[in-house]
């Protein structure tokens, strides 16, 4: 399953997945659901039920879940990609294959900014942005959902800019910050242009990432007033905790946490947005590629860590890797539902985890076995070759 596929409409006609033992909806206010199948209609979910109030008549596929665990595909807030499967960062292939065993389905480009000679100039930044944004439209790394084209704004662009690059079919703003706009009043400008559009923007929060990258503090965070707050705990260099407290009781906007950032930080954030009523929030990404390489686990690894030591019950903690992501970012997946996508991962306890089943294995800071992919209503990968061994997978009966 390494090779790319075209986006296009899907024909994957109709799965039936039954016998689930535990159905994880992504959606914070019913995070489980009283379900044991899920069918969709080429690439859509169409019922949630007992099995006996289900219609599973004509069914193209049925997957029979042995009783693990459904959640939605996993959504990765952030990462660099450039060209297909290959990443310059690290000089690695099929970082995006790898993250799939992991279970993430989609991911959200928060600027192609390691691709090699990125053009920085206007007119060289947009047509970038419409490349990366066909480009990975035309083809999706192991059916994985990469949402690319997110120019990294630069003093000069004017409203037309933002204009001209939604109407081509642009729909992120990279991370503010990486370019040469750095100063709150001219970020909040070309944001709202963004936002005007139709686009969904990001910020670097936090110390520099690289060299030639740069510090954007709480005071630039809150005028640029981005959709996502980005790497809140910093990528890697967090803010001071009093600047971050001042940034998540400063605006409504989501807080990102990333698997590249400072751990401390991230448990400092969740702690107030807990404290705040604020969960809905929170969010997750890895930031990867990166100095600190690709981590095809990194999700999931921020979902046992936030829940191990951040005391969130697992099955919260999986919403900020999935609902609480589709809405903040606007997304038709994350959330288990009748017309959402059909992008789901099977999950089980690891083998020999201490915990009494998948949830308790997760608070105890073990990370769940992946034993199957599903996106757009088809099988994209099986007993995961990155996670942990998961205790029972789900098979294939027909199809
Ligand atoms: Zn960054």
């Amino acid at each position: 399953m390494s090779h790319g596929e075209p986006q296009g409409n899907v024909h994957s006609g109709k799965l039936v997945i039954r016998n689930i033992g535990l159905v994880l909806s992504g959606a914070l206010e019913n995070p489980i659901l009283d379900a044991d199948t899920v069918v969709s209609v080429d690439g859509r979910i169409t019922a949630i039920g007992r099995a006996k109030d289900v219609d599973t008549e004509g069914a193209n596929t049925i997957i029979d879940a042995n009783g693990v665990t459904l959640t939605p595909g996993l959504i990765d807030s952030h990462v660099h990609p450039v060209a297909g499967d290959w990443t310059p960062r690290q000089n690695q292939m099929s970082w995006i294959d790898s993250n799939l065993h992991g279970g993430v389905t989609t991911m959200i480009s928060a600027g192609e900014v390691h691709m090699p000679g990125r053009p920085k100039d206007i007119v060289g930044l947009k047509a970038m942005a419409i490349f990366a944004q066909r480009a990975f439209e035309n083809l999706r790394p192991s059916g994985v959902k990469v949402l690319a084209g997110a120019p990294v704004i630069e003093n000069g662009m004017v409203e037309e800019d933002f204009k001209e690059m939604a109407t081509a079919g642009v729909r992120w703003l990279g991370e503010v910050g990486l370019g040469s706009v750095k100063d709150g009043p001219t970020a909040r400008k070309m944001v709202a242009w963004a936002r005007k559009y139709g686009m969904n923007s990001t910020i670097h929060t936090g110390g520099p990432s690289i060299p030639g990258s740069g510090l954007i503090d709480a005071d630039v965070v809150l005028e640029a007033d981005t959709d996502i707050v980005g790497h809140i705990n910093g990528g890697h260099t967090a803010l001071p905790d009093g600047q971050i407290r001042c940034i998540c009781e400063g605006c409504k906007r989501g807080l990102e946490l990333v698997h590249n950032g400072n751990e401390r930080s991230a448990l400092y954030t969740l702690r107030l947005a807990r404290e705040m009523g604020d969960l809905n929030r929170v969010i997750l990404g890895t930031d990867a590629p990166a100095g600190s390489g690709v981590q095809p686990l990194g999700i999931l690894r921020m979902i046992s860590m936030l829940s191990s030591l951040g005391d969130v019950p697992a099955e919260v903690a999986f919403c900020f890797a999935t609902g609480n992501t589709a809405r903040l970012r606007a997304l038709d997946c994350g959330i288990i539902e009748v017309g959402r996508a059909a992008d789901f991962v099977f999950m089980d306890k690891a083998q020999h985890s201490a915990g009494k089943d998948i949830l308790e294995s997760v608070r105890l800071g073990d990370l769940p076995g992946v034993g199957m992919t599903v996106i757009d209503g088809l099988v994209r990968s099986q007993r995961s070759r990155n996670t942990p061994p998961a205790g029972k997978v789900p098979t294939i009966v027909q199809g």
